[in-house]
């Protein structure tokens, strides 16, 4: 008998394992963890996507190519970029730190009882918050908004129009002060709250008398001073696993980024106590214990960046941190770089605040283009670094796996979905061709002496204009049945907002910013292992509704139309 291999390490330390058992089946989810993906934890000791299944496989996508071997420096984010928080526990302690600096104040004591417990299903990214009218809205990427709720109060359709019609509101606006967007997943209790207000305040007017827009803003400061005061910050550090998901590829993916020879930063606006803690965690540290050799991962740390002016403001003053101090003792950085990046590093590599000419400075580029900043935040970390610097960007979006493996599971509905489309289509072209004909009729009896003269053209007339109504009929419900159809799909991704990506059958808001000013997404950072860091990552070719002329609509109308005229002038005259 042969030796028996020795069986492969696994990489996820023991203390996290015996602290988070597997939990087998939570129905929904609407966010994944590193366990969601179907790519092996390393525990088998491949680090290969398992191919037996139609799932994602931590794909990284490709909305502006991008070539690696022209990107000099890598950064990241840290909070839900590097470090994934658990929506149920995480989320939780945001939404009850808030509820109870409201009551302090001055909200009524009730709102403790009739506003819990925090439903971290509730909401999805991409949302608008209209705070004046206490609305919440997911719109299209035309800005078309397509479904709305007043608290947990949904408007109809003639309600929505109303409201939000291009002459009501200032479509270009749909942004500060009298909207916010709810673009990264810390806004997620925002949300919530502000919705459950909102039903409050209608239901007890004579309890809280302010604006629903002052509401909003309590909500704000009371979520922000949470994550400020400590109030989170303290118990994910005395209990990290409970709140952070342990990602046991992240690590080596960042190791092997860094031997590739490129810089790497770390740009985060958590302060070094937390960031300490939350690296140390990721490191596979037991809680308690702090190292420092996760510095090691990094050319620079900058912690307290103040994004997004950092990268917008070129006047903010950078400090420089000393990491063996517990809160992070902060000295000046006098003369900064002064042209001597190696020297300035050598004093220390970590700092706080700053701005983007210090960083570049200190990382000696020449030009934004060189850097690629993988980030989760659409305003603060993408659409900022990508607009003001030109820097190339990823953006991680955790909800990615959920979306694509439910999207595969349902190929049969889409296909469903598909066909009554086309059979919408056909209805509306029978209409129209109907019509056409009807149109030609009438203009040939336009020209005749006694247009009643010939008994054929009236049956013919007759039968045009029944067949007109039958196809009416049958098309409103056809519409009727498609839109149940759409709505169905939908509520397969989420209960109330659907897909992600998608707003009825066109992209959403949110899939319309990540195409614009996202370069490259994927579901989270060690998805960069599956591929070489020389790579060079390609999009696939636009397309444009012409360039799918053979599925034009209008192609099919007018092709009919020259079946039955010999050629196009025919068809001019026709028509005319
Ligand atoms: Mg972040």
């Amino acid at each position: 008998m042969g030796a028996r291999p020795p069986r492969a390490r696994s990489p996820v330390p023991t203390w996290y394992l015996a602290q988070n058992r597997p939990v087998v089946a939570r129905s929904k989810k609407r966010r994944s963890s590193p366990s969601n993906d179907r790519v092996s934890d390393g525990s088998d000791g491949s680090a290969v996507p398992h191919l037996n299944e139609q799932h994602y496989l931590g794909e990284i996508f490709c909305n502006r190519s991008l070539k690696m071997r022209s990107i000099k420096a890598i950064g990241f984010d840290m909070d839900y970029t590097l470090a994934h928080y658990k929506a149920d526990t995480f989320e939780t302690l945001a939404y009850e730190g808030a509820l109870r600096r409201l009551v302090h104040a001055g909200y009524p004591r009730e709102i403790l009882d009739e506003l819990r417990p925090y439903d971290p299903q509730a909401y999805i990214r991409g949302l608008v918050i209209d705070k004046k009218r206490g609305n919440i809205l997911k719109m299209d990427r035309h800005k078309y908004v397509k479904l709305a709720f007043h608290g947990f109060q949904r408007l109809s359709k003639q309600e929505r129009d109303a409201l939000y019609n291009p002459a009501a509101v200032n479509w270009a606006a749909f942004n500060e002060p009298d909207f916010a967007v709810v673009d990264t997943l810390f806004s997620l209790p925002d949300a919530f709250l502000f919705s459950k207000l909102v039903e409050f305040k209608d239901q007890y007017p004579n309890l809280i008398e302010k604006p629903y827009e002052q509401i909003y803003r309590d909500v704000r400061r009371a979520v922000d001073l949470c994550h400020r005061d400590g109030t989170i910050k303290r118990r994910v550090a005395e209990e990290p696993a409970k709140y952070i998901e342990y990602d046991p590829h992240l690590i080596p993916t960042l190791k092997r980024l860094k031997r590739s020879g490129r810089k790497t930063f770390l740009l985060t606006n958590s302060l070094w106590e937390y960031t300490n803690v939350v690296m140390n965690f990721l490191m596979g540290n037991p809680p308690g214990l702090l190292e420092l050799d996760w510095l090691d991962l990094f050319d620079v740390v900058i912690v307290g960046a103040n994004k997004p002016a950092f990268l917008t403001d070129p006047r903010l003053w950078m400090y420089r941190v000393d990491p063996r101090s517990k809160e992070g003792y902060l000295s000046n950085t006098e003369g900064v770089i002064d042209g001597n990046a190696e020297a300035f590093l050598r004093e220390g590599k970590v700092l706080q605040g700053g701005n983007y000419t210090h960083l570049q400075e200190i990382l000696s580029l020449n030009s934004g283009s060189e850097v690629l900043y993988v980030g989760d935040h659409m305003f603060s970390d993408i659409l900022r670094s990508k607009r003001q610097l030109g820097w190339r960007t990823m953006l991680i979006i955790p909800e990615l796996t959920d979306e694509i493996n439910e999207m595969l599971r349902s190929e049969v509905d889409r296909q469903r979905l598909r066909e009554m489309r086309l059979l919408r289509d056909e209805l509306d072209e029978m209409i129209d061709r109907a019509e056409w004909e009807l149109h030609c009729e009438y203009e040939r009896s336009e020209h005749e002496a006694d247009p009643h003269a010939d008994p054929s053209r009236r049956q013919r007339i007759e039968a045009l204009r029944q067949s007109v109504e039958t196809a009416e009929t049958e098309l409103r419900e056809v519409k009727a049945a498609l839109a149940a159809e759409t709505e169905r799909y939908h509520r397969r991704f989420h209960p109330v907002w659907g897909q992600l990506f998608k707003t009825g059958y066109q992209n959403s808001r949110f899939a319309e910013q990540v195409e614009q000013y996202a370069c490259l997404y994927t579901s989270r950072v060690s998805n960069l292992r599956f591929v070489s860091p020389e790579i060079t990552f390609r999009c696939m070719s636009d397309q444009c509704p012409h360039d799918r002329l053979h599925e034009s609509p209008m192609r099919r109308i007018l092709e009919r139309r020259l079946q039955v005229v010999q050629n196009v002038s025919d068809l001019d005259a026709a028509s005319s």
